[in-house]
């Protein structure tokens, strides 16, 4: 048997640890090459106790002492076996899939640098490359020439609790030095369609959650702008002070776009920093062909972009833009002697540390870069145009279908399509509150099946008044037609006997 410590640095006499990463990269191989075959399962579904207790050769448990090389690989190889293959053609499950070689590449490399955003010191490729793809965002967005700001978060919960940070920080610099008791009642303002992120970062910063402010949607789940004016007015009446807007940019579950020129008129009225939570939409920029749906975004004053969304790119990938320069790093400076010293010798401007809540900061950017490099921007957006095609025929086909039935009678906004499964027994029956029960109910059930299964997965919820309807959305690049076919087969298959 081999042993860890028969690797490098310790020891590697017989070229040990090439045998050992090229064993790993077989298995990478394999799965890879599982997760592209359609026949494949996507998953071989354990329940969580059998996962605890231990399958066949694989243990969970952690043990006092080394395990084999032997070993280890068997583990390798389990860890893929018992997985979500996410790059799997027919996971249609979150908004962030696929497998990219180049992204994966990516990763590889990253984790053999193993180094830290914080300084150019220690990663001066990484934060030159984080500072070239930031004003190549800059630039898609619309802020022209004007020096923005920005930087890579650990997703789009965080950058968007960071532009609400940063809204609150320009407009009551004070609270950075004697906190909220300093401060008036602030609100901010979010459609009812928005991300829950945006509740989560009002009580991680202490305004309160009861201090967001939901803002109607019309029927389409955009913000009705008139709404919008109407609680801001309100708010003030009653002594509020409102500070600022989250608008949505491809809302998660129905994939709408708020319609940001209005919002921004909204906000220059009324002195409003508007944020544009573009988590899943800011990929639609890349497309010539379907970048006007963000329309009005320019007029943000910063914007969360999530490029581990529709442009696919390996988890984690998102940043926060800042039209304003500067901010980022006033609210969020604390000047650690020991790492940012201002008499080094190089420019510092690279360092990115105190533009960050965090203290060491995971280079999320090699990959992105790395994929932009490989695409180009045209890759980019014949991938993303792709599954808006894809998305318009899925439509297409449930409209026909009197067995399904749209959420919206409408062709998608974005790749999201929402529908609802109607067994045959609840097919000729239109309303009623014993129809609602009972189609509330069909959604779990197929997706349980294909989960159990492992022939698909796909998202479902309730809405407001809807019952739980499932959500189809396109972000995974090795989805063709045929899968989309096989999706509506498999719901037919599960779903008539129920
Ligand atoms: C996914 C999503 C987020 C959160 O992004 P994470 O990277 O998952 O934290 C925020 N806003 C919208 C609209 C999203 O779809």
């Amino acid at each position: 048997y081999l042993f860890y410590s028969d690797l490098l640095p310790s020891k590697d006499d017989k070229d040990l640890t090439q045998y050992f990463l090229l064993q790993v990269v077989d298995i990478l191989l394999n799965y890879i090459k599982k997760t592209f075959d359609a026949k494949s399962k996507i998953l071989d579904f354990h329940h969580p106790h059998q996962l605890l207790e231990g399958l066949d050769g694989f243990n969970l448990n952690l043990s006092d002492h080394p395990e084999s090389l032997e070993q280890i690989l068997v583990d390798c190889t389990d860890t893929l076996k018992y997985g979500v293959k996410t790059g799997h053609p027919r996971y249609f499950n979150q908004l962030s899939s696929g497998l990219d070689m180049i992204g994966l590449a990516g990763e590889w490399l990253t984790a053999t640098a193993n180094t830290n955003m914080f300084t150019y010191e220690i990663a001066p490729v990484f934060t030159s490359m984080e500072a070239i793809l930031l004003k190549k965002m800059y630039e898609i967005i619309g802020w022209g020439e004007a020096e923005a700001d920005g930087i890579f978060s650990p997703g789009g919960s965080i950058s968007n609790l960071y532009g609400i940070l940063v809204a609150r920080y320009k407009l009551y610099p004070e609270i950075k030095t004697k906190g909220m008791a300093a401060l008036p009642c602030i609100v901010l303002f979010v459609s009812e369609q928005g991300h829950y992120s945006v509740k989560k970062a009002a009580a991680v910063l202490g305004i309160g959650v009861h201090h967001v402010i939901e803002v109607k949607c019309d029927e389409r789940g955009k913000m009705i702008p008139d709404e919008l004016e109407k609680n801001v007015l309100q708010a003030k009446t009653k002594g509020q002070a409102p500070f600022c807007v989250i608008a949505t940019a491809g809302s998660t579950v129905f994939g709408a776009f708020d319609p940001l020129h209005a919002i921004a008129d909204v906000c220059e009225k009324h002195k409003l920093w508007m944020h544009v939570d573009a988590a899943w939409g800011g990929g639609l920029l890349l497309s010539r062909k379907y970048s006007y749906k963000l329309s009005g975004i320019e007029r943000a004053n910063s914007v969360t972009w999530n490029p581990h969304k529709l442009m696919g790119v390996p988890l984690q990938c998102s940043a926060i833009l800042i039209r304003e320069k500067g901010l980022l790093e006033a609210c969020n400076q604390m000047q650690a002697g020991y790492l940012f010293q201002p008499d080094k010798l190089y420019n510092v401007d690279f360092d990115t540390g105190d533009k960050s809540i965090q203290c060491g900061r995971h280079v999320d950017i090699f990959k992105l870069w790395l994929m932009w490099k490989a695409k180009g921007t045209c890759g980019f957006e014949e991938q993303i145009n792709r599954y808006m095609e894809l998305a318009k025929y899925f439509y297409k086909v449930l409209k026909e279908k009197d067995n399904f039935q749209l959420v919206f009678d409408a062709e998608p906004e974005f790749t999201n399509v929402c529908f609802w499964y109607l067994p045959p027994r609840l097919k000729y029956i239109t309303k009623g509150l014993e129809r609602e029960q009972e189609l509330h109910k069909i959604a779990p059930k197929i997706k349980a099946r294909m989960t159990e299964e492992g022939t698909a997965m796909i998202s479902y919820q309730p809405c407001g008044d809807k019952v739980n309807f499932f959500r189809m959305i396109f972000s995974n690049p090795a989805t063709r037609q045929t899968d989309v076919d096989y999706l509506i087969d498999e719901m037919e298959r599960i779903g008539k006997d129920l």
